[in-house]
């Protein structure tokens, strides 16, 4: 009885490491392996549940009041959970601020995360990105009043962005004449435009058209209108889950045909009267 348990351990750990050997190159492939597959959200949410990592202070994009998160991001979130079989109920909102969403993947705080993330060659080293879905450009936030005009406007003046974010990397290189004041998060950066402690807010275009249009900013902000970068908006998940990758894609491309990404859209950020994107899915990415 011994022997045979002894026997059936030993052949059990056999197939186990013939598993992982031939698993190595189709690990990457498929996501299948030991990295996709255990830590993969196709394996996941077989389970039920997923973790979304999404932003809590950005209007119209990802809001939290009290216990519930709204805005486009969560409504794309929720369309993935459905198009990988995870019902409402078994998704998990965790708060993520710009700096931290790479570790939160890599660590598996979060599973997936929706979180106005561009993507970019910096961060696929650490992640893998689905997408896009929205493709939004760097702009500037500022009082009714103010006379700057676009970037090259900002020699001299205070703008506040976040840490770990593509704008503040962006005025660190490309307009070092501005003087950077980083937060964590956006909503900082306006309290301080709105208390005159910054001249300018610089991120995405529709992350300051939210908060231009917020009641208690009404006729207080505006928005420059010039975007000068192109941020496409991915979706990100663990490095090694090309699975879970191609898998989000897959629903996206569904999304962009059944109605469900247009009301994604009208249901949030659309109720400023702007028109739905088309979600181009010639664009979205190879899934390495
Ligand atoms: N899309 C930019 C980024 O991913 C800015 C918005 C944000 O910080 O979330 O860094």
């Amino acid at each position: 009885m011994r022997i045979t348990r002894l026997a059936a351990t030993f052949g059990a750990m056999a197939l186990v490491l013939a598993g992982a050997a031939c698993g190595g190159s189709s690990d990457k492939a498929g996501g299948s392996g030991s990295g996709g597959g255990a830590s993969g959200i196709v394996g996941k949410a077989a389970g039920g549940k997923l973790t979304f990592g999404v932003k809590a202070d950005q209007p119209g994009l990802g809001l939290q009041t009290g216990s519930t998160y709204t805005g486009f991001d969560i409504e794309i979130s929720k369309i993935i959970a459905k198009g990988l079989g995870v019902p409402e109920s078994g998704i998990t909102w965790k708060t993520t601020v710009s700096a931290n969403r790479e570790a939160y993947i890599q660590q598996g705080q979060v599973d997936v995360v929706v979180a106005t993330y561009t993507i970019n060659d910096a961060r696929k080293q650490k992640v893998n990105f689905a997408g896009p879905y929205y493709v939004a450009g760097q702009d500037l936030l500022v009082p009714v009043n103010s006379t700057i005009t676009g970037p090259e406007s900002l020699t001299g003046k205070k703008v506040c962005s976040v840490s770990g974010s593509t704008p503040a990397k962006r005025i660190q290189t490309d307009h070092k004449d501005a003087q950077l004041q980083q937060f964590d998060s956006y909503s900082k950066c306006v309290t301080a435009l709105a208390g005159g402690q910054v001249d300018a807010v610089t991120t995405d275009d529709i992350i300051l058209a939210g908060y231009a249009s917020q009641p208690q900013y009404a006729g207080k902000f505006k928005v420059v209108g010039k975007p000068f970068s192109t941020e496409p908006y991915g979706i990100g998940v663990k490095k090694d889950d090309t699975a879970g990758c191609n898998k989000i894609n897959d629903i996206l491309k569904a999304a962009a045909t059944d109605g469900s990404y247009k009301k994604a859209w009208e249901d949030t950020l659309g109720k400023s009267g702007k028109p739905a994107p088309e979600l181009d899915t010639s664009k979205l990415t190879n899934c390495s």
